[in-house]
């Protein structure tokens, strides 16, 4: 049952932009500690309960939630993984990241765990969620006094909410960002030059664990998400046009890219999810704008080499829960030091991303340094205990902030 019921409420103490999971988690905070909150979310319910996206979540990340009682279900249905396979040269290496960092990756995907978030915020706590909302605006966000306006997509009226604070969690695409004036943020980009066509398979997983494939035709992935559905991932050429990828030529360059002696053939299925992605980084720094606090997607955006946004995205989110609940009780440490504990991680994370990406893109990248380098790297890693564990500590995720 959602509460989409309009409530005449014009003042709160936070309003929260954005029901993925960053959203999502700081209202079940903020709703727990009896901090007053809304929350607008552009879509509609059952949209955001379907969207596919994120699958790997990090073992720090799945306790703080569960610390929170935000991770019964995930807990509960949520199979671990604690290796993956890289496939090179038509040979098989397995890297037992689990045994090297002592952690697991739990495979729940993106929709389930908005679904877990909503029903606890909404159906259990009673939080409010104006889903469906048009045209929000951001105002006055460096005064004590900011508010959010939006129009009604039912009565098509405009609303306007006052509040203490902002929180800007609507994702890459959403408007909070831009709310920030010129000159108060700076915004670093990096891309990788390549881009991956996103595919989602109606087909039973091909192997227990992820595959990384790294050819000289480019970089393939496989990745476990159900017993019905599978994540593939090929890279492609930068602007690339989905539609230039059918069935027959995807599950072709899958099976090349993904070949290796003794691998069992791929278990092949219609594909429900065909989208390029560039593959692209930015981080605004600072964070924080007056009483905008960005958190998630909406701050920085890791391209998914490394599987991390996701993570980061719930990381920004306890640290402003926790941050904005300790506000009310007195304290101001949290939020004075806000940004820079979500931006410590979230450089760690892109360098890692950096990493990688250059070992699994190298191979193809048509340039014999890179290819030399990439291969050098792949090697080490596979003959050289320390640089493994190292390796899958940052691949498995850092339980503290280094
Ligand atoms: C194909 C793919 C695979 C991925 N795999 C992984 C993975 O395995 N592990 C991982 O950790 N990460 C992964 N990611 C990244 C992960 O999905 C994102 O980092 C994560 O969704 C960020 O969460 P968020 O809450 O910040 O933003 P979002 O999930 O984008 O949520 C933002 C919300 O704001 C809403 N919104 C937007 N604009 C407005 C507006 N103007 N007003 C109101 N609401 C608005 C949107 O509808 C949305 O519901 C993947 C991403 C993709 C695309």
């Amino acid at each position: 049952m959602s509460s989409t019921a309009p409530r005449p409420v014009t003042r709160t103490r936070v309003v929260i932009i954005g029901a993925g999971p960053a959203g999502l988690t700081v209202a079940n905070l903020l709703r727990t500690a009896g901090v007053d909150c809304v929350l607008l979310e552009a879509e509609s319910r059952e949209f955001i309960e379907q969207r596919p996206r994120a699958g790997f979540m990090e073992e720090w990340a799945v306790r703080a939630l569960a610390r929170h009682g935000l991770a019964d279900r995930l807990l509960e249905r949520a199979p671990t993984q604690g290796e993956f396979e890289f496939r090179f040269d038509g040979e098989r290496h397995t890297m037992r990241t689990g045994e090297l960092s002592g952690r697991r990756h739990y495979v729940y995907p993106q929709p389930l765990l908005v679904t877990d978030l909503v029903a606890s915020y909404v159906d259990r706590a009673g939080g409010e969620v104006r889903f469906g909302v048009r045209e929000v605006a951001l105002h006055d966000i460096d005064s004590d006094r900011p508010a959010v306006s939006y129009t009604d997509p039912v009565t098509g009226d405009r609303h306007r909410i006052e509040c203490d604070f902002i929180a800007g969690c609507d994702g890459a695409r959403g408007v909070s960002r831009a709310a920030v004036p010129d000159g108060r943020a700076v915004l670093t980009r990096h891309d990788h030059g390549v881009a991956w066509l996103a595919l989602l398979a109606e087909a039973p997983p091909s192997a227990d664990g992820v595959i990384f494939g790294i050819h000289e035709r480019g970089f393939g992935a496989h990745m476990a998400r159900s017993d019905r559905v599978t994540r593939y991932y090929l890279q492609v050429a930068p602007g690339e046009d989905a539609g230039n990828w059918s069935h027959d030529r995807v599950w072709d360059e899958l099976r090349a890219r993904l070949a290796a002696d003794g691998a069992p053939p791929l278990a092949e299925g219609p594909l429900i999810e065909k989208v390029v992605l560039d593959m692209h980084n930015y981080v605004v720094e600072p964070m924080v704008f007056g009483r905008l606090h960005l958190a998630g997607d909406a701050a920085h955006l890791v391209a998914p080499i490394a599987a991390k946004g996701m993570n980061l995205a719930i990381n920004d989110a306890l640290l402003l829960g926790d941050a904005l609940i300790a506000h009310y009780e007195g304290d101001e440490s949290g939020l004075a030091g806000y940004s820079e504990a979500c931006l410590r991680r979230v450089w760690q994370y892109l360098e890692f991303s950096q990493w990688l990406s250059s070992v699994l893109h190298g191979a193809s990248s048509g340039d014999r340094f890179q290819a030399g380098t990439a291969r050098a790297r792949l090697r080490r890693l596979l003959g050289s205990e320390s640089a493994a564990k190292a390796f899958a500590g940052l691949y498995m995720g850092e339980e503290a902030d280094l």
